[in-house]
């Protein structure tokens, strides 16, 4: 794939520009949604570049440039679902191979490391990352990847991707899972990690309508290698899911710089009641890693969660009290989400274990969408009043 062009033009520009140019043939504006499976070939070994929609497909290889040209990337690779782009990157790696992970980790990246990639001889430790020393202590010969979320889910405690950085061995392959910050707030491959995974699910797409994945890197040794993966393994995105997650990224600048002006609106008036123990959001100057969050980010994103007082009682009526929060999985759309993790995301994780680790059955996880903010205080603080502590 040719270097990436545009490359000198702001964010906002590039996610409504880069791989998005004018479709030669009819002069369409809007890349079309290629549905073909298969392409005429001019003649034998002769073709246009496309020869088989799982291989190589228009409308997905145009979402690919733009993604990969927002998080300053050269090589994007589009998955069928965020699952999907990160069991293409663990494919990587090789039986006996050794990967240190985020212990606060999406659900379903635990739920993979856990069941199912150990059968085939991959081995896995998890360690609290918000001490970088503890990365370098779980690190072995046969350590062949270093797996970060940052911030994590439901807590948003925050990893240094730079200490990371300083401390990884040649040989180990650098992943973050940037689905929570979003290439607007953070770009991992600038700060020196070798790959950027994305479920495209959430913010990327942004409307709660599409499940998609995505891999980035500037190295072309493990692009190519993933890129093989995509078309060996065969986890691609319908051209429609690609179009509609390609429509769904030119708008990223805007929403995300909403998202994050409502999050910290919520946040802060949250933070001010004393029927609420404790709110987790990277913005607020009480977050024990803000500074952190100021350094290695731009802005602090759309994500929250708290802790409320009282019982299980008055989360469960808080929670089917608010009018605009829905109670669902899943987050980055434009609506307001509103999860509990303790019995939805995080239900898997033992409970001791999770009790340890401040994921209570009174947390709940805000996806603060882009709706008025004054309508978003208004109906999370009315619940919160109706149902008052004890
Ligand atoms: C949702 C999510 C995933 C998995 O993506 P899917 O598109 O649901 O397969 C991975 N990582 C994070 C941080 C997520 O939020």
């Amino acid at each position: 794939m040719p270097k990436q062009p545009l490359a000198d033009l702001a964010f906002a520009t590039q996610a409504i520009h880069v791989g998005q140019a004018a479709e030669p043939t009819t002069g369409a504006t809007i890349v079309p949604i290629f549905a073909t499976s298969t392409y005429t070939q001019l003649g034998i070994g002769e073709h246009r570049g496309f020869d088989y929609s799982r291989t190589n497909n228009p409308t997905r290889q145009a979402l690919e440039r733009q993604l990969a040209a927002l998080e300053a990337g050269e090589f994007g690779i589009a998955f069928a679902s965020g699952m999907a782009a990160t069991t293409a990157v663990l494919n990587l790696l090789s039986a006996g191979d050794h990967v240190v992970v985020s212990e606060d980790l999406y659900g379903g990246s635990y739920r993979l490391f856990t069941k199912v990639l150990p059968r085939y001889g991959l081995t896995f430790t998890f360690v609290d990352m918000r001490n970088p020393a503890a990365v370098s202590q779980a690190l072995r010969p046969e350590t062949k990847m270093i797996w970060v979320e940052t911030p994590t889910n439901p807590l948003l405690n925050l990893v240094d991707i730079k200490a990371i950085v300083g401390m990884r061995k040649s040989g180990q392959v650098l992943v973050v899972d940037n689905t929570f910050a979003t290439p607007y707030f953070q770009q991992p491959l600038g700060l020196g990690a070798d790959i950027v995974v994305h479920s495209t699910t959430k913010y990327i797409g942004g409307h709660s309508d599409v499940v998609g994945g995505v891999v980035i890197s500037n190295n072309p040794d493990l692009a190519a290698t993933v890129r093989f993966h995509q078309n060996a393994c065969g986890a691609v995105p319908s051209p429609f899911d690609a179009w509609l997650t390609m429509r769904g990224a030119k708008t990223l600048a805007l929403r995300m710089r909403e998202h994050a002006t409502n999050a910290l609106a919520v946040a802060s008036a949250l933070a001010k009641r004393d029927d609420i123990e404790s709110v987790n959001y990277p913005g607020l100057p009480s977050h024990p890693q803000h500074a952190l969050a100021r350094a290695q980010m731009q802005g602090f994103g759309g994500m929250l969660s708290f802790t409320m007082r009282g019982n299980f009682d008055r989360v469960k009526a808080v929670v089917k009290a608010t009018r605009l929060f829905s109670l669902a999985e899943s987050l980055g759309g434009v609506e307001s989400l509103m999860c509990h993790p303790a019995t939805m995301t995080h239900g898997s994780i033992p409970q001791q274990e999770r009790e340890s680790r401040g994921i209570t059955d009174r947390l709940l996880r805000l996806s603060v969408g882009i709706e008025a903010a004054d309508d978003l205080i208004a109906d999370i603080t009315t619940a919160l009043d109706t149902y008052p502590p004890g």
